[in-house]
């Protein structure tokens, strides 16, 4: 019961922290159709601390699956630079990975 209540409230902060959007695609979302996604997945070793909690649609969470962060940004750098933009408490090196994976997958395009 303890646990549920956490989690609510753990979603309704990140999803505060994110600005009410979904961090990859910067679509405003509602509480009710929001996601909370591991930016560092639990398959893969993150941790459920706020740092690697943001808000995400059903649609980017499902997009993201449990590839890493730099994996997902690389494929798709538009989420990577809307992450950097709106995830802003995530933990420092995500956004610091955020940043250069989005700026490789830019310089690969270019
Ligand atoms: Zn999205």
């Amino acid at each position: 019961m303890l646990a549920r209540q956490e989690k609510r409230h753990v979603k309704r902060s990140t999803f505060r922290d994110c600005g009410r959007r979904c961090v990859y695609c910067s679509t405003i979302l509602g509480l009710d159709i929001t996601t909370l996604d591991h930016v560092f997945p639990l398959s893969r070793g993150g941790t459920n601390a706020p740092g690697n909690l943001v808000a995400a649609c059903q649609q980017c969470n499902q997009l993201k699956g449990s590839l890493l962060p730099q994996e997902f940004f690389a494929r798709y750098p538009w989420a990577g630079a809307n992450f950097i933009r709106y995830a802003r408490v995530v933990h420092r090196t995500l956004k610091r990975g955020a940043r250069r994976a989005v700026s490789l997958a830019y310089a690969q395009a270019a």
